[in-house]
């Protein structure tokens, strides 16, 4: 396997853009699809959230295009299907990034754009197309949009697009664009959902590739939890942590409802927050992740559903104010910190009864998961039974004043 992006023979101009991006190295996902989709194949591959998948198609094509330069103007030549708008504007950026150096075009074509928009993007000669599946159909049944010209066709976060409902309108776009040469499936997981029967309809002979977050990558995010005795207890917690320990943080929610309740709370605390859930205008949605990115605020609330797929630099702590249903969306969501080589932490805030959840996620990751206290704040519940042998003393026994938490030390290993 290959180690550094020099020896996949880049084209210079891309490997300049991936030095000024910082992309030291290519992480797994990238080493295996990088090469095999240079060769021409067909790929399926299934990568953890923050794995680099991106990148992962987006390199390749850039390539391509550079190997095979178009001879006249003309329509685009890979298109690269997303379930979002939000999810397409960062993809379109970063292809625009890696593609810096060379004359390649990307545009995006999404809902909540006027046609006009669009049309002066075009009429003018365009390389990559990064589209929602329903937006492009509309285009294409008006014949404002034409396939006849796309050889590869780059499908991300395919999981989340048939959750969305979107088989069916991929279907048809694959049929658009029948003459295409490839074809490049990313998931974040294949399982359920009808994924296997899709994928085997849309690729030829793929190369598989499905790649974990590696050891090293995963190691670099510390992770533990906090008991806490009541709801009122559990906010404490929160409000000390997000004051005093974490720098930009997102918080999650099982429920809209409790995501309403939480933002209220910390807005009286004056705490100030955006917050992002399934089914919400897009303009909002935007305006929320771009004020949350570019540092106008540095807490964000999100559900599950809202959360999903969407790339947020520099999260320094995660934090699970609801425990996920699942071990497997737990590590999802504390996939959000700790990004390609930035250490981040995931603290989850637990009441007695989801003690069980955090010791599945333990044996599920194969990773300790500590408790830690904030003092003056302890709980005073006694934990439900664990392997290790508790400690607890007297001490524990009554939350004393919060005036004795400090500022730095605070939140200790046990
Ligand atoms: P995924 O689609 O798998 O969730 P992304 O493509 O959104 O992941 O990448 C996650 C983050 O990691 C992005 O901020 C991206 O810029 C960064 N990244 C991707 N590949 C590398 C790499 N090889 N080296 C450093 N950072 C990378
Ligand atoms: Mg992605």
């Amino acid at each position: 396997m290959i180690r550094t992006f020099a020896e996949l023979d880049l084209d210079p101009t891309l490997l300049t853009a991936l030095e000024e991006m910082g992309f030291d190295r290519p992480t797994q996902v990238q080493a295996e699809a990088i090469p095999q989709a240079l060769e021409g194949k067909d790929i399926l591959a299934s990568a953890p959230t923050g794995t680099g998948k991106t990148a992962a198609f987006a390199i390749p094509a850039i390539q391509y295009l550079e190997d095979f330069p178009r001879k006249k103007a003309g329509p685009a030549r890979v298109l690269i299907l997303t379930p979002t708008r939000e999810l397409a504007m960062q993809v379109a950026e970063q292809a625009r990034q890696l593609a810096k150096h060379t004359h390649l075009k990307v545009i995006t074509i999404t809902g909540g754009v006027q046609y006009q928009e669009h049309a002066d993007d075009l009429a003018a000669t365009q390389d990559i197309v990064v589209a929602t599946p329903g937006r492009l159909m509309e285009y294409i049944e008006a014949e404002r949009f034409d396939c006849r010209a796309i050889e590869w066709l780059i499908l991300d976060e395919a999981d989340r697009m048939l959750d969305m409902g979107f088989g069916p309108v991929v279907d048809r776009l694959s049929g658009e664009c029948r003459w295409r040469k490839q074809t490049l499936l990313f998931s974040a997981t294949l399982e359920g959902r009808g994924v296997e029967g899709f994928t085997a309809d849309l690729l030829k002979d793929p190369a598989e590739i499905e790649a974990k977050s590696s050891l090293r990558e995963r190691k670099k995010i510390t992770q533990w939890y906090h008991r806490a005795d009541t709801a009122e207890h559990k906010l404490q917690l929160l409000k000390h942590i997000i004051t005093n320990d974490a720098e930009r943080t997102i918080i999650f929610l099982k429920t809209r409802e409790r995501l309403a309740d939480l933002r209220a709370q910390l807005e009286s605390a004056q705490i100030p927050c955006a917050w992002i859930q399934g089914e919400m205008p897009q303009d909002r949605r935007n305006n929320a992740i771009s004020r949350f990115r570019d540092g106008t605020v540095n807490v964000l609330l999100a559900t599950d559903v809202a959360a999903r797929g969407i790339d947020l630099p520099d999260v320094s702590h995660v934090i699970n104010y609801d425990m996920p249903r699942t071990a497997d969306v737990y590590l999802h969501r504390i996939g959000r910190t700790a990004r390609a080589g930035k250490k981040g932490n995931a603290i989850s805030l637990i009441e007695a009864h989801d003690q069980p959840m955090i010791e599945r996620v333990a044996r599920y990751t194969k990773e300790a998961i500590k408790e830690r206290f904030v003092e003056g704040m302890r709980p005073t519940h006694k934990k439900a039974v664990f392997k290790k042998k508790k400690k607890d003393t007297a001490k524990g026994k009554k939350p004393a004043s919060k005036a004795k938490s400090s500022k730095k030390k605070s939140a200790k290993k046990k």
